[in-house]
């Protein structure tokens, strides 16, 4: 099956009653035995779900992974992954990673027996001088969030196998549709599904994709001992998600680079990060690993000339909110809502300022966010 035709029918056919087309939606607890021992494969919603079992079915194919496990947040999956090692473990991790993903790790997990690294891994020697005998996992996000950092997977996921660590890549921001990072040499991908891979803005799940059985076999262990399995319903929705993925995606990524063009280009804007432009430093890396750019873009406003509340309140397409990869448009400024919670010095190491805009390019005409960008900037 080629990719287009796995997210419209990989793990869909789920109805023996009455051969539905779309897979229904089992909102049950439990499911009776027909005598000890004896059931049709699912005994309780917390262990195993078929709505849910469609849409891990589907999403472990679009990853080109074993199996899959649905959490009901993106954070969910993130705990899981963390749960996979023991105390006293190592990991290494991105300097600009998900605020919540460092939140989790520095403010829950450290606190328990895990200890973090947290490095600049644009540089995989960063990575490997990092490496000591307890390293047990390699954290990898890319592109990053909001300056569209790479990070060579590759490298640093064959940095992770010499040391006999897991390496884990956050896939939310590229989707399988644009990156494979099982093919690439992960161990796991991890995703946001609130984000492209359901597309529509009204849910929040995540998953996880395991590459070999035993592992596999555990994330699914913990996802059922630490409850955090998706709620039927929020797998259905994100099963209807996953079947336009290829489209939305290819519509996300040509308006993103359509308005990287027009931004680059405009007098009120003094830098625009988007790894799909020849100017972006690590542009042919990306072009490599990625086989298309993603809808995700920053700049930085020139604040002499406008301020971001002026700008943003002149826009009509573009809601001012956080969170990202629905079909509409958003804005917002790192420094003020998505990473407000990073103290302000972490902020500026990481290249976040008070001028930093990002937006999630939806899919709309082009021509449409084009416009309504000029009018805005002045
Ligand atoms: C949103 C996001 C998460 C967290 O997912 P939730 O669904 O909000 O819990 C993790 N990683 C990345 C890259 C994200 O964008």
């Amino acid at each position: 099956m080629k990719f287009a035709t796995s997210c419209v029918h990989a793990g869909v056919a789920k109805d023996p009653a009455y051969n539905s087309v779309i897979t229904p939606i089992y909102p049950t607890s439990t499911f009776a035995f027909e005598r000890i021992g004896v059931n049709k494969g699912y005994d309780y919603t917390r262990s195993g779900n078929p709505t849910r079992a469609a849409i891990e079915e589907n999403i472990a194919a679009l990853e080109g992974g074993l199996r899959a496990r649905c959490t009901c947040t993106g954070m969910g999956a993130c705990t899981i992954a963390l749960f996979l090692l023991e105390p006293g473990a190592h990991v290494i991790a991105g300097h600009d990673i998900y605020g919540g993903a460092f939140r989790l790790m520095h403010e829950v997990f450290a606190q328990r027996g895990l200890l973090f690294s947290f490095v600049d891994m644009r540089d995989p020697e960063n990575v490997r001088s990092t490496v000591r005998d307890e390293t047990a996992m390699i954290w990898i996000e890319t592109p990053s969030n909001p300056l569209l950092r790479i990070v060579d997977i590759v490298e640093v996921a064959g940095i992770a196998r010499e040391c006999g660590a897991l390496s884990v890549v956050d896939n939310t921001f590229m989707t399988p549709y644009y990156q494979k990072p099982l093919e690439l040499g992960a161990d796991i991908v991890i995703h946001s599904t609130t984000k492209y891979l359901n597309g529509h803005s009204d849910v929040v799940g995540g998953a996880l994709v395991a590459k070999e059985a035993d592992l596999a076999d555990k994330v699914a262990w913990l996802v059922n001992a630490l409850g955090v399995g998706e709620s039927p319903f929020d797998a259905w929705l994100v099963l209807r998600g996953t079947k336009t993925l290829s489209q939305r995606m290819q519509a996300h990524s040509r308006n993103a680079q359509a308005l990287a063009d027009f931004l680059s280009e405009h007098p009120a804007v003094n830098q625009v990060y988007y790894p799909g432009l020849a100017s972006h430093p690590q542009h042919l890396l990306a072009t490599r690993q990625m086989s298309g750019f993603g809808g995700m873009l920053s700049f930085e406003l020139a604040i002499d000339k406008i301020t971001p509340d002026d700008f943003f309140s002149a826009l009509q397409y573009f809601a001012l909110a956080e969170s990202l990869g629905g079909v509409e448009s958003l804005i917002e400024a790192p420094w003020h809502m998505s990473h407000a919670s990073m103290p302000e010095p972490a902020r500026r190491e990481a290249g976040i300022t008070p001028g930093t805009i990002r937006i999630s390019a939806g899919i709309e005409d082009p021509d449409d966010l084009i416009a309504d960008l000029r009018a805005a900037l002045g």
